[in-house]
């Protein structure tokens, strides 16, 4: 079987549902498929979808001829490194502390491995994406909540494990708003797509004029994409949150520099997605920061995977 033919099985794990993808050994996803997890059931229920997407998609490379190597497992959470299964995932509880390796791996006789997203994330562009032959890279997300990831010579920092799990709740404004540990001004309420919908409805709640009030009012949801256009036409409200938020990044970002001093820090995330607006803060922060010169060194960078690069990340180094 020529290496060509290689691919490894993706599955992301969230609280929204679960993405299932046939990944090949140059970073490509070959196949997807969408499944919804049951959150409330117990365990096996609960992933019972994808497990069913995991059948569909095996049978389908094998009828494409594929070899595959094994399954890449990511989820938003904690994980148990050492027995190989989620510790803590806010979103899906059920699979707390649940052997899921040892019960891919009996189901499906392939190797799998567990990741934590942002670390799967991270993976994926130092293999294909961003951050290719860089030997300390920090990777910054900006979801629902914010998440950091280090890898240093091609592998996942344990040592900053202990920091990087808990980055969502780095102080950066002692009377910043209150934030769901109870502390105030946490980098996860000034800078996450959450922190950027509670500025927009306070400025609603003070009476300010913007063009959102009748994108929303059609039932558009918030996103950050939302915000990004309307920026871009110039709404002030929509400008006002993107250059808080910038800010906030700019300072948030010379800070995990300062801690993790990487040579390279790609930023990605829901937030990011939406435009350039905020790495050009983050750019302009850096630059015009006179005290720290490490920051001026360091390469700030997009990620180039956008959306796939968890679920490719997850298959790292199963090929
Ligand atoms: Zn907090």
């Amino acid at each position: 079987m020529s290496t060509g033919k290689s691919v490894a099985v993706g599955v992301e794990l969230t609280g929204r549902g679960t993405t299932v993808a046939l990944v090949d050994r140059h970073g490509k996803v070959r196949y997807r498929l969408q499944a919804m997890t049951l959150r409330g059931r117990p365990p096996i229920a609960t992933i019972e979808p994808s497990l069913r997407a995991i059948d569909t998609i095996l049978s389908h490379a094998h009828a494409e001829g594929f070899k595959v190597r094994g399954l890449g497992v990511c989820v938003p959470g904690t994980i148990d490194f050492e027995r190989r299964r989620p510790l803590l995932l806010p979103t899906l509880p059920s699979l707390n502390d649940f052997p899921l390796c040892d019960f891919l791996e009996a189901r499906y006789h392939l190797p799998v491995q567990l990741r934590v997203d942002v670390d799967a994330a991270l993976l994926g562009e130092h293999r294909f994406g961003a951050g290719k032959g860089v030997n300390r890279l920090l990777f910054l997300t900006l979801n629902a909540v914010v998440g950091a990831s280090l890898v240093v010579d091609g592998q996942l920092e344990r040592s900053a494990q202990q920091y990087v799990g808990h980055i969502s709740h780095m102080l950066v404004s002692t009377n910043g708003p209150r934030c769901s540990c109870g502390k105030r001004g946490c980098i996860n309420t000034l800078i996450s797509v959450d922190a950027m919908q509670k500025m927009v409805q306070r400025a609603l709640r003070r009476g300010e004029q913007t063009s959102l009030t009748q994108r929303l009012l059609n039932r558009e949801y918030f996103s950050p994409q939302l915000l990004a256009e309307e920026a871009g036409r110039g709404d002030s409200v929509s400008l006002q949150v993107y250059g808080e938020v910038g800010r906030w990044l700019g300072v948030a970002t010379t800070r995990y520099i300062d801690l993790f001093e990487p040579h390279r820090l790609i930023l990605g995330g829901d937030a990011l997605f939406a435009g350039d607006l905020l790495l050009d803060h983050v750019r302009h922060t850096l630059m015009t920061r006179p005290s720290s010169s490490v920051c001026t060194m360091v390469d700030v960078v997009p990620a180039h995977l956008g959306r796939n690069a968890s679920i490719v990340g997850s298959v790292v180094p199963l090929f």
